[in-house]
């Protein structure tokens, strides 16, 4: 067992940080502030460090590398939440990560060649588009449809709640990963999962406006009539449910990842305040009521980053040496990270906000857009709170803790 990260791992975190700290923590604001998005230079950035090629063999213009390209997916997300605490950056690159990843491991020849090029360079994002309006938890009741003719799908439906609308409809290109039913009378059974570009004929997006996470925009999709190639979809017909699962295994991970940089660097900032303000004759850090709850904080995050870690190894594992966990496993670590891990870093950004005091409260402190960024999170994108409860309690009580069987 080998608690270490390698030489390669410590190298590539260090450039990351470096590069963070420069080039991305001073704009941070910005981009949550301005509707413009993630600017096309940060993106390149990225790009050139080989961030948006990981999850990309090497074969299609990317940078992975077989066994561990999960763990060095959580760590680059890791950095970049460090320096983003609105979550912008760290969540638009873990979206490209995890479902590029996905398409990766399932997609036909002709989507890999269309989509993974892009993604190492850049041009594309490529996100997921599960949630509809009926309710975003119960995935398996969807409504959206896809009808085999000609050789096409043929799409019809609509999507909201979806990140990266604007970023691929005019900000640069690509797509989404889409689950609809193509076998309506089969339940989870008849689902089909597809990369659907978003500039396809018959698809009209929609923006919302957001509280937080300013720089990656939010929205949703109308699909009418939408043809789309058959090689479009990822593994086979029908399987798309047990796909899109796969799949979020992957980015909750790295959900959770995002999670730990932003709030590892809020008690950094928390630690760095408290010894030098001064209060009643003496630095706040003297006052036990703060540095006893520091000390929880810091020992809770210890607990999460261990376990990420192992949740990580675990999924590189998975694909590894086939057998080595089973899917279930999975499943139950990585919705232990996902349930934990924003609590605890909006706990901790709130801790840290109650430590600066009203200075925490202007836009001149990140830690605001910390609190609305991580609350993504906790409400539900990549899955709500009780979803991950609901996961950990089938796979630890067991089937009878499910409610609907
Ligand atoms: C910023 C943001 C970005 C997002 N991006 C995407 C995206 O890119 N692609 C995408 O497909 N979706 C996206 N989503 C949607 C996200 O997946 C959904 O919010 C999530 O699945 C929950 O669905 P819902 O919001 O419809 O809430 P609902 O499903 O209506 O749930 C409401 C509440 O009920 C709880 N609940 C549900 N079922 C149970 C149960 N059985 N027992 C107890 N409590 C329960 C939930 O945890 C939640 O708190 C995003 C959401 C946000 C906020």
């Amino acid at each position: 067992m080998e608690f270490r990260f390698s030489s390669e791992q410590e190298l590539f975190r260090r450039t990351l940080r470096e590069w963070a700290e420069k080039e991305l923590a001073p704009r941070a604001a910005e981009i949550d502030a301005k509707e413009e998005g993630i600017p096309d230079d940060i993106i390149t950035g990225l790009a050139e460090l080989g961030v948006m090629g990981i999850g990309v063999p090497e074969e299609y213009g990317g940078s992975m590398v077989p066994g561990q390209q999960h763990i060095l997916a959580n760590l680059a997300v890791q950095e970049l939440a460090r320096a983003d605490l609105s979550m912008s950056v760290p969540v638009y690159v873990l979206l490209c990560l995890g479902w590029g990843s996905l398409v990766s491991l399932h997609g036909s020849p002709e989507l890999k060649a269309l989509i993974l090029p892009k993604l190492a360079t850049g041009e594309y994002f490529l996100g997921i588009c599960t949630t509809e309006a009926g309710g975003g938890s119960d995935v398996a009741n969807i409504k959206t449809t896809g009808r085999v003719q000609d050789g096409k799908l043929i799409l019809n439906g609509e999507k909201v709640y979806i990140s990266g609308v604007r970023e691929t409809t005019e900000q640069r290109d690509g797509g989404h990963l889409t689950l609809f039913r193509t076998d309506p009378e089969a339940g989870h059974r008849g689902m089909t999962f597809a990369y659907v570009p978003a500039r396809a004929e018959g698809v009209s997006p929609l923006l919302f406006e957001d509280i937080g996470r300013g720089g990656l925009s939010t929205g949703g999709f109308r699909y009418k009539d939408v043809a789309i190639p058959q090689s479009y979809v990822l593994g086979e017909l029908n399987k798309g449910f047990y796909l899109n699962m796969e799949g979020f295994n992957v980015a909750r991970t790295l959900v959770a990842a995002a999670c730990l940089g932003a709030a590892e660097k809020a008690l950094e900032m928390s630690r760095d305040y408290v010894k030098q303000r001064v209060l009643f004759g003496r630095p706040l850090a003297k006052f036990e009521g703060i540095s006893f709850e520091i000390a929880q904080d810091e020992a809770d995050l210890a607990q999460l980053r261990m376990w990420l870690r192992y949740t990580a190894w675990m999924v590189d594992q998975f694909y590894a040496e086939p057998g080595s966990f089973s899917a279930r496993d999975l499943s139950h670590a990585v919705s232990i990270c996902k349930l934990e891990a924003p609590h605890l870093a909006h706990r901790i950004v709130m801790h840290s906000m109650m430590y600066h005091g009203a200075f925490s409260y202007t836009r001149e402190s990140p830690l605001g857009m910390a609190y609305r960024g991580l609350m993504s999170y906790i409400v539900g994108a990549e899955g709500g709170t009780n979803i991950q409860k609901l996961i950990i309690a089938r796979e630890f009580i067991g089937p009878e803790a499910v409610p609907y069987r």
